[in-house]
């Protein structure tokens, strides 16, 4: 259930292209979300789609992933081990502000008279462009035109080209190009989910240097002493006369451009940025790196950048385009934003971990959640592994801090946080913040499908083999064996994935995957042994492991309790859950979602409501844990009581229901997945991707309608017929394979590689390179089209319905 509406940017406006998000008027009321559908960005980083000339702005934006500030938390009444500082991304100083005056008047879009506006976001060419035509108060006609790029190849560059040309007669024109500060922003509510605002600005500005048209800043952050180095240099071409003066002081600056433009002549201004960011006080060494990459990107000139960049998305798409048709009129182009959000989150993050809004707003702070292991790791691992792995060496990176952590709270092995940039937890909220202990289970699920598709053995024995054996024992040491429960291992006081019920015993979700997570780390031990003695050395005397702890691990799996209510046939969400009474959602009006931000977190707490999949996300991550009947029992019970509150929810819906024979609500949950952003279903566009929900639908089209289950590394399909095509490709091994479905039937073809096998339902297939296979698909009569549980198929309005989902058994 979601209990919003799709609000689609309309078309005569934006219309459909299955490559571009284009928009060909421009709308003041739609700046909040397009400054984040037009965003660009890199992994490293970003820059809000706000408009070269700097206004109208709904929230300026330019981030660099992993800078942030630092601040002491304020709690009202503190207790030991809570969070003690949080981190917030910072909005760095902005670059791509270029001013226009025509004889003096400002080209502002708020006021201006225009007669043609197009802007466009090229998926495929990594640019962002605009052509407006302005006429002047003066009546004069000016056509201005511009192009942007956040640079995949470069990781510290982008561009700007802006090019402006006078018709008729001639005038005179000054352009600005600024590196400006704005004022710190304001949260626009208490939406938790909105970024902190920092109390003063927090660069403090170092060096300020201007020579001929280049501006060299640097600053330091106030607290935690980060450092940056921003460079913006020039290149002007034109017939007409032209000078430049320079002015930069106190960390802002601006090249100053006075053209006697000439009707008819354009001028074209070239401006590159580079940003270079450093974890420590070291501007002097940042300010030499930026004027160096300024040298080199100048010399090489924009159509470098401009081919770079075609090369690198040509390369992106070819291992990671998805095809589609039969959802909806905007799925192509929708899917195509979300895989291109998700490679401008991770392309260049290199050693950091990817925010939760990548790097298109300040929301979450910039904060790295389970959201990269779970949610966007399928994704990576099997389209761009690279990236995939440097989000596991972030874990490994943070994983002293992770040991520390778990000394904190009174535990051994490692606690990873659950929000988190420099590796502490910045989590104030204990109860759905560090009671997650799931994140632990999140990262060793992550190795372990990284290294099933990847076989990168040299990834397990130097670094995931660390991070296994600390979190399994984490697990070991928090959870026990209950003497109530028979001698069953209990964990207790934890927060599964759904945040509306927080801090209970035995959540199922968690104990699961925790038994997982257990067997693994001892599996890997033991092959360790076995296989690799230099290797287990290496790892006993990095975490002092002891012979019997795999042992340990293996007993406590097995005796891992997991709750069942045999009246019910489901899993109870954890133990108590059952207990509670059904959230009203018959009397709860639709514009109380989402519940957070209208009820009081005991008052959810109290009722069996969830914000996100929980259990019914535990179906899909361990699917052989669960019979066909278990699975259609438990989504039967937990769909109505489903917000879809979080982002995270309607994908994962949507998987299940697939697997589960609810076809409308399978291809219903899709839609909404796939449309999240473009469709502003959560409503909060305007603060920044969803960047988790964006990988879910990846999910949600390869786990989902293709029905691919990959457990032990072994590639298994069921195809369903709900969609009329789909195509998509998938890297295995170093292999190459891509699958079709189209009109019910399913074609496997090896592009690159030896040979592959795989299966398709119970049949195993073994693919030659080039030799298509056709079977196929599971058709929707087979299974026969299942109702809805708890009545009609809606995604909407869901609170108007009785959602008791006893009653409706
Ligand atoms: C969800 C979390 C998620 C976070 C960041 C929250 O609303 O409940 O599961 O990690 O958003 O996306």
């Amino acid at each position: 259930m979601i209990a919003r509406k799709l609000s689609l940017p309309p078309e005569f406006a934006y219309p459909i292209d299955n490559w571009r998000i284009e928009q060909r008027q421009f709308v003041p009321a739609r700046i909040p979300q397009d400054e984040t559908l037009f965003a660009t960005a890199n992994g490293y980083l970003g820059m809000r789609g706000t408009f070269e000339e700097g206004t109208p702005a709904h929230q300026h934006g330019t981030f660099i992933n992993g800078f942030y500030e630092s601040w002491a938390i304020p709690y009202g009444e503190s207790a030991y081990g809570y969070a003690t500082h949080g981190q917030t991304i910072v909005n760095v100083p902005d670059s791509q502000v270029i001013r226009l005056y025509i004889d003096d008047e400002p080209f502002d879009l708020a006021s201006a008279t225009i007669h043609h506006f197009r802007r466009v976001l090229d998926l495929r060419r990594g640019l962002l462009e605009r052509q407006v035509l302005w006429e002047t108060p003066s009546g004069r006609r000016v056509l201005v035109q511009s192009r942007r790029l956040v640079s995949f190849h470069e990781k510290h560059v982008a561009a700007i080209v802006y090019k402006v040309t006078v018709f008729r007669d001639r005038a005179a024109l000054t352009i600005s190009s600024e590196v400006a500060k704005h004022p710190p922003l304001t949260p626009e509510s208490d939406d938790p989910r909105q970024a902190r605002a920092l109390e003063r600005d927090v660069l403090r500005a170092r060096e300020s240097e201007a020579e001929g048209q280049r501006l060299l800043l640097s600053y330091v952050t106030t607290n935690s002493g980060m450092s940056l180095a921003c460079g913006v240099d020039h290149v002007l071409e034109s017939a007409c006369r032209w000078s430049s003066t320079a002015r930069c002081e106190d960390g802002v600056g601006a090249i100053l451009y006075s053209v006697d433009a000439e009707p008819g002549q354009s001028i074209t201004l070239t401006k590159f940025i580079t940003y270079h960011s450093s974890r420590t006080d070291k501007t002097g060494e940042l300010r030499a790196r930026a004027a160096r990459t300024l040298d080199r990107v100048v010399a090489n000139g924009v159509g470098r950048l401009l081919a770079d960049q075609r090369a690198y998305l040509d390369d992106f798409w070819a291992r990671s385009d998805i095809e589609l048709e039969g959802l909806h009129p905007r799925a192509q182009q929708a899917m195509r934003w979300n895989l291109f959000q998700l490679i401008q989150a991770a392309g260049r993050a290199d050693r950091s971990g990817v925010p939760a809004k990548g790097l298109t707003a300040q929301a979450y702070e910039g904060h790295y959640f389970w959201d990269m292991d779970t949610y966007m790791l399928p994704f990576l691992v099997y389209t761009s592994p690279r990236l995939a792995l440097n989000i596991l060496r972030y874990r490994y990176q943070i994983l002293d801090q992770a040991r520390q952590r778990a000394r904190q709270m009174s535990q051994r092995g490692a606690l990873y946080p659950w929000r988190t940039i420099n590796g502490d937890e910045a989590s104030a909220n204990y109860a759905s913040g560090t009671a997650q202990y799931h994140i632990n289970a999140a990262v060793a699920h992550a190795i372990r499908k990284y290294v099933e598709a990847t076989g990168d053995e040299e990834f397990l024995h130097e670094q995931g083999a660390e991070i296994l054996v600390e979190t399994a024992r984490l697990w070991y040491d928090l959870g026990f064996f209950s003497e109530r429960q028979n001698g069953q291992f209990c964990i207790h006081s934890v927060t599964g994935p759904d945040e509306y019920t927080t801090v209970v015993n035995n959540n199922t979700y968690t104990n699961l995957m925790a038994r997982n997570h257990l067997r693994y780390a001892a599996e890997v031990v033991e092959r360790l042994r076995a296989e690799a003695p230099a290797q287990l050395a290496r790892l006993v005397h990095r975490t002092q492991l002891a012979p019997e702890e795999a042992d340990g691990w293996h007993r406590a799996a097995d005796a891992m309790y997991i709750p069942f209510d045999e009246r019910l046939g489901i899993h109870p969400q954890d133990d108590s859950f059952l207990d509670r009474e059904v959230w009203p959602f018959e009397t709860t009006p639709p514009d109380h979602y989402p519940l957070l931000l209208h009820y009081h977190p005991l008052v959810i707490y109290r009722h069996q409501v969830l914000k996100q999949a929980d259990i019914v996300l535990a179906m899909f991550l361990l699917s052989p844990e669960f019979t066909p009947e278990q699975k259609r029992r438990n989504f039967d019970y937990y769909d109505p009581l489903t917000t879809g509150d979080s982002s995270l929810s309607a994908s994962i819906q949507s998987i299940i229901a697939a697997e589960a024979g609810y076809h409308d609500a399978a291809l219903e949950y899709l839609r909404y997945a796939v449309l999240m952003d473009l469709g502003d279903v959560s409503g909060n566009v305007n603060d920044g991707v969803h960047v988790a929900s964006a990988g879910g639908t990846w999910m949600a089209l390869v786990y989902g309608i293709a029905g691919l289950r990959d457990n032990d590394g072994k590639l298994c399909f069921t195809p369903t017929d709900l969609l009329a095509r789909l195509r998509f490709r998938l890297s295995v091994g170093g292999q190459l394979l891509e699958v079709a479905i189209a009109d019910g039937t399913a074609t496997y073809l090896l592009l690159e590689g030896d040979g592959l096998t795989i299966n398709h339902r119970d049949e195993a297939i073994a693919l030659a390179p080039g030799a298509p296979v056709s079977r196929p698909c599971l058709r929707q009569s087979e299974v026969g089209q299942r109702g809805r549980p708890g009545g009609e198929t809606g995604l909407t309005g869901r609170s108007q319905e009785a959602a008791d989902p006893t009653a409706a058994r």
